[in-house]
């Protein structure tokens, strides 16, 4: 989906151009890796105009830099990312610093995408930090990790953070209608309010006609007393887990009292803040039982032979 046809990013994106064209660029961006929002593309155009020697609002395209960028070998343009999904390591960060100390082959900026940020070992992220805090001349970084918060706090301080507009549910379901050219039926609408935050997903979902069970929304039901509890299997419990570390912290949002821009499980929303005040729970204890859903992910990945399911299952119980 080319970033043009995603209008939610288009506020994002005016705020960087007038950075860009007002000289005052920070040399270093975290973005957030959300692919259902559109960060792959918007990243990308993003690279681009870093790379174009004469962008206005977009890269030109026709600059000799961006057709280096374009056939894939621009000598400035440096990406690095985990490797068949290990850590991003010290070397990998030492043997980019290494090539940015060289003058820059073309006449504009050197420009590095660090992919997987995440996933960068503590000597990576300290050897990544000292690069950003003496950066060589005219160097742009992009960083995107899966999440902003999981990088140590000393590195994401010396980058400029930011966050991607998340459309409303009337957004969504007019974007919607525009790409699958045809009104959407009153199931689709509802699917507009539960996954607004990932409208590329939900494209993808009913172009294909694949939408997959809604996992935190049936264990609300069964936690308001509306249906009976899963069962979960040995193929099923994993995404069970994760759907459970959904809903908590939902619950969470709903304590906070956030607004619907924030909340996923709209729908419900009015039952389950109903069912937190009777139950009196407060955050500390929502925060507990999540700290018990991490850790029953922890004991199954450190010891074989345990039974994910009842371990599940007895979470629940404790739960409700
Ligand atoms: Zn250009």
């Amino acid at each position: 989906m080319p970033f043009v046809s995603l209008p939610w990013l288009r506020e994002n994106w005016r705020q960087l151009v007038n950075e860009y064209a007002s000289g005052n660029l920070n040399h270093a961006h975290c973005l957030p890796w959300q692919p259902d929002l559109g960060a792959e593309a918007f990243i990308k155009e993003w690279l681009k105009l870093l790379l174009c020697t004469q962008a206005r609002n977009r890269a030109c395209g026709v600059c000799k830099s961006c057709l280096l960028h374009k056939a894939g070998n621009h000598p400035d343009y440096y990406e690095v990312a985990s490797q068949d999904g290990k850590v991003v390591s010290v070397d990998q960060i030492r043997e980019l610093t290494g090539k940015l100390q060289q003058t820059p082959n073309q006449a504009g900026a050197k420009v590095v995408w660090l992919r997987d940020a995440e996933r960068m070992s503590i000597t990576a992220a300290n050897a990544l930090l000292k690069t950003l805090e003496e950066p060589t001349q005219s160097t742009y970084f992009v960083v995107s990790p899966e999440r902003t918060e999981r990088l140590l706090p000393t590195l994401r301080s010396r980058m400029q953070l930011h966050r991607f507009n998340v459309p409303d549910e009337t957004a969504v379901a007019q974007w919607l209608a525009q790409q699958l050219e045809r009104v959407l039926t009153a199931a689709e609408q509802q699917l507009c309010k539960r996954y607004h935050h990932r409208p590329l997903a939900l494209l993808e979902w009913l172009e294909n006609d694949s939408v997959p069970a809604d996992y935190p929304q049936q264990l609300a039901s069964a936690l308001l007393g509306d249906s009976g509890w899963p069962a979960p299997d040995k193929s099923s419990w994993r995404d069970w887990l994760l759907a459970t570390e959904h809903l908590l912290n939902e619950l969470v949002r709903l304590k906070q009292g956030l607004g619907n821009e924030h909340l996923q499980l709209v729908s419900q929303q009015e039952q389950l803040t109903r069912w937190l005040t009777e139950k009196n729970y407060q955050v500390t204890e929502l925060n507990h039982w999540l700290k018990s859903c991490y850790d029953v992910r922890r004991k199954l990945a450190e010891q074989s032979g345990l039974n994910g399911p009842l371990l599940l299952q007895e979470l629940w119980t404790r739960l409700r």
